[in-house]
C-alpha cells in the first residue's frame, strides 16, 4: 500500500480508501465486516461513509452504513488504528427523513455529529465532511453554474466556527469538504486565514475516467494548498468495468437494480467507455484495474475511495494499486478524453 498525508497534517492515510456507501442495502452488517477485515489485512487504513447512507437513501436505512461501522469498530476495538471519515448532509428538499431538511447551522452540525458518534461507537471523527454544499451551485452531474440566488446559507465562517468548536471538543481531529466548487474551497481557505479558523484538510469529488471536471478549476488548488482530493466512484458506479457495455443488465448490479442512479450511463458516457475498455484490453489489463490505476495516479489525488459489493470486487480493486500505467497508455486515455471530455460530470 502506498500512504500520503491529509492536507497539511500529520494524518496518514492510505491511497486507497475503503468506501462503505452499499452497506446496509446492498450489503449486509456481515459482509460489510468481512470487507473492512480484508481491507485491513491489506494495509488500508483509510473508511469513508456519510450519516445519509447507506444508498439510495431513505428513512428506513439511513445511518445503516454507521451503525455496521461501529460494531465492527466495537468488535475489533482498533480504532485507533484506522483513520475515520464521516459526513454531514447538505440542504437537500429531497432528504425531509434527515432533520427535516439539513443544512451547516450549529444545532443541526452538532445534532448530526452527535448521532455519527452514537453511531460509529467512536468518541471521535478524524475526518469530517460537509457532504454537499448548503448553497445553491453546481454538483451532481451538474456542469454549468447557474446562479439562483444570493442566500448562501450559513456562511462560511459560521460554519468555520462550528467546526473549530468540534476540535476543541476533540469530537472531530479534522475537516473536509465535499462536491465543493473553486469558489467553495477558496472560501474555506481564505475564511479559516482571515480569523484563525480550522483549516480544510480535503475535498471529497467525483473523479473517474469519464468525469475528470476535478481537472478543469480544482486540481491547481488541490496541489497548491494541499487539499488533495478523495476521489469518489473512480468506476462510475461500476460502469467503467464495461459491464454494462452492449446493453447488459448483470443481476444484482447498482444500475440494474437502481435505474434512477443515471449520471454515468448516457450515450456519450457509454461511447467513452467503450474506447477505455478496448484500450485497457490492448494492453492485457482489465478495464477496472486500468480505471483505478489512472485514478491512483494522479498527483491531485491523496486517496482512491473504491466501492465494491463482493469479495472479488475488493480483491481486484485493492490490487490496482500494484498497477503503473505507462506514458503510453496515458497519451492514449488522454486522446480519447479530448474526444470525448467529461461526459459524465
Ligand atoms: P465506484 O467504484 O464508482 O462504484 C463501485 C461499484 O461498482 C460497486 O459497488 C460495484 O457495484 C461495482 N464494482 C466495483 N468493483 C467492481 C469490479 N471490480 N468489477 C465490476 N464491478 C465493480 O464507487 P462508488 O461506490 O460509487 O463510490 C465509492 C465510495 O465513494 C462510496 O462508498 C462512498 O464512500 C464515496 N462516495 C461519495 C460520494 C459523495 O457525494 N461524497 C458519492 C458517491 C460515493 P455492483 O456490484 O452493484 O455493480
Amino acid at each position: 500500500m502506498e500512504y500520503n498525508y491529509l492536507g497539511k497534517t500529520d494524518l496518514k492515510v492510505s491511497k486507497i480508501c475503503l468506501g462503505t456507501m452499499t452497506w446496509g442495502q446492498q450489503n449486509t452488517e456481515l459482509e460489510g465486516h468481512e470487507q473492512l477485515d480484508y481491507a485491513i489485512g491489506r494495509d488500508i487504513n483509510f473508511i469513508d461513509t456519510a450519516e445519509m447512507y447507506s444508498v439510495p437513501a431513505n428513512p428506513n436505512t439511513y445511518g445503516s452504513t454507521e451503525k455496521i461501522i461501529g460494531t465492527w469498530i466495537n468488535k475489533r476495538k482498533n480504532r485507533s488504528e484506522i483513520v475515520l471519515a464521516t459526513k454531514a448532509a447538505g440542504k437537500a428538499e429531497w432528504l425531509k427523513h434527515i432533520r427535516n431538511t439539513p443544512n451547516f447551522s450549529k444545532k443541526q452540525l452538532t445534532e448530526a455529529l452527535e448521532n455519527s458518534l452514537k453511531r460509529l461507537q467512536t468518541d471521535y471523527i478524524d475526518l469530517y465532511q460537509l457532504h454537499w454544499p448548503e448553497r445553491p451551485t453546481n454538483f451532481f452531474g451538474v456542469l454549468d453554474y447557474i446562479h439562483k440566488s444570493e442566500d448562501i446559507g450559513t456562511p462560511f465562517e459560521e460554519i468555520l466556527e462550528t467546526l473549530q468548536s468540534f476540535i476543541g471538543e476533540g469530537k472531530i481531529r479534522h475537516f473536509g469538504i465535499s462536491n465543493e466548487t473553486p469558489y467553495g474551497m477558496h472560501q474555506y481557505l481564505l475564511q479559516a486565514e482571515k480569523r484563525d479558523l480550522p483549516r480544510v484538510v480535503s475535498i471529497q469529488n467525483p473523479y473517474s475516467l469519464i468525469n475528470r471536471t476535478f481537472e478543469i478549476g480544482l486540481s491547481e488548488m488541490a496541489i497548491r494548498e494541499k487539499v488533495g482530493l478523495l476521489a469518489y466512484s473512480p468506476l462510475a458506479f461500476g460502469v467503467l468495468s464495461g459491464k454494462y457495455l452492449n446493453g447488459q443488465k448483470p443481476e444484482n448490479a447498482r444500475i440494474t437494480l437502481f435505474p434512477n442512479f443515471s449520471r454515468y450511463n448516457d450515450e456519450l458516457s457509454t461511447k467513452a467507455t467503450q474506447r477505455y475498455v478496448d484500450l485497457a484490453l490492448s494492453h492485457g489489463l482489465t478495464p477496472t484495474q486500468m480505471a483505478l490505476a489512472f485514478v491512483n495516479q494522479r498527483d491531485f489525488v491523496t486517496s482512491n475511495i473504491i466501492g465494491a459489493t463482493t469479495m472479488a470486487q475488493l480483491k481486484e480493486n485493492i490490487d490496482s494499486i500494484d498497477i503503473k500505467l505507462s506514458e503510453s497508455i496515458l497519451k492514449e486515455i488522454d486522446i480519447i478524453h479530448h474526444q470525448i471530455p467529461n461526459p459524465a460530470p
